[in-house]
């Protein structure tokens, strides 16, 4: 190996889901949202002259427009280029002990990425049969705890009772909720923010506000938290949102109604497909999110995946140990839900 060689960071990528783009597929492999963002949005005027200027830095408006959606204050919120950006800093930010951080073995597979990347030491503590995460796993010394509420892929929710718990146990690093789909069913850790200066919730656009490709996410925590934060993100790129995202964000925030429509079309349609899944012979942690868990009693996962990929349907498939049963299928629309439970149907 030559000598220049020797100098590349070797990392492991993480792998997202595939994005086929084929007309007339169902696509369900990436938790994306089925319904077209707000029509405040699609409607929003772009003065597109305004490309020729730097944006704002400090996207004062979203951040503004964020702080006064959750009753907080604008030096309480940080945002990034989806919340995998978000996530990406504050693993930068705030892990730095030589002690590992904790995650479980059974979440986004984004988290040992990012702990290699920037040379983290980690320890995953085991999810329990259930695919519950266990709050005493995370009561030992640790650098730092992450976990995503609910989890994923599982779906499953823990109460604010056990965010609580792990938080009483770690007042001495950082604690990072990762919200990504909390507005499909679970009580935030928001209302924690006020009792725990080490608390930081994270949240997207790319779930319940139909926004994945524009890519925005954000953390709340202490302002000295979110201080840190804008430092470390200075220190690196200080123009990471675009002119775009910051007006179109926005716009987002203010239709409120939209948003809640089309997560209550979601949440009921997780709840038939459910429905549906059981009388096909499925087992599934029952899901808060915009997707489920689900095994099949006696057809391999991999068999379906495959199958359904002929018929252009696409789910997500982990080939990992305790999860190469399970298909994570996003909640698409109802029309998308039947024909993907007419498939099983079939292929069953
Ligand atoms: N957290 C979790 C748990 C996720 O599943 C995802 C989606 N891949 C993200 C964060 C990142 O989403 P985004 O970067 O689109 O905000």
């Amino acid at each position: 190996m030559s000598t220049w060689e020797k100098n590349i960071r070797k990392v492991v990528p993480y792998t997202p889901g595939e994005q086929p783009n084929e007309k007339n597929m169902i696509k369900l492999n990436t938790n994306e949202n089925p319904y077209p963002p707000s029509p405040k949005v699609l409607a929003a005027k772009e003065d597109l002259e305004q490309l020729r200027l730097y944006p704002d830095p400090v996207a004062k408006d979203l951040v503004h427009a964020l702080a006064d959606y959750h009753g907080l204050s604008d030096d309480q919120i940080f945002v990034g280029v989806g919340s995998d950006d978000v996530l990406a800093m504050s693993f930068l930010t705030f892990f730095n002990s030589d002690k590992p951080i904790f995650f479980p073995d059974i979440t986004y597979s984004f988290y040992d990425v990012w702990a290699d990347l920037f040379r983290i030491p980690y320890e995953t503590k085991a999810l329990n049969d259930a695919f519950e995460i266990e709050a005493e796993d995370y009561y030992p010394e640790n650098g730092g705890v992450i976990f995503p509420n609910p989890n994923a892929p599982t779906g499953l929710l823990a109460d604010l009772g056990f965010v609580r718990d792990v938080l009483d146990h770690n007042r001495d690093v950082i604690v990072i909720v990762d919200e990504a789909y909390i507005d499909f069913g679970g009580e935030s850790a928001i209302s924690l923010l006020p009792g725990y200066e080490n608390l930081i919730v994270v949240r997207t656009f790319s779930k319940s506000r139909s926004l994945a490709g524009l890519r925005i996410g954000y953390a709340m925590g202490n302002p000295k938290l979110i201080k840190a934060l804008n430092d470390v993100k200075y220190s690196y790129n200080s123009y990471t949102m675009n002119y775009p995202s910051i007006v179109l964000g926005v716009e987002s925030i203010r239709d409120d109604a939209y948003f809640k429509e089309t997560v209550s079309k979601i949440i009921a349609t997780r709840e038939w497909f459910e429905k549906e899944l059981t009388r096909l012979g499925f087992t599934y942690p029952k899901s808060y999110s915009n997707f489920v868990f689900a095994s099949h009693k006696s057809v391999p996962a991999r068999e379906i995946f495959e199958e359904a990929k002929k018929k252009h349907i696409y789910v997500r498939y982990f080939d990992k140990p305790r999860i190469n049963q399970y298909l994570r299928i996003t909640i698409g629309t109802d029309e998308e839900m039947k024909a993907v439970v007419s498939f099983l149907e079939e292929i069953l």
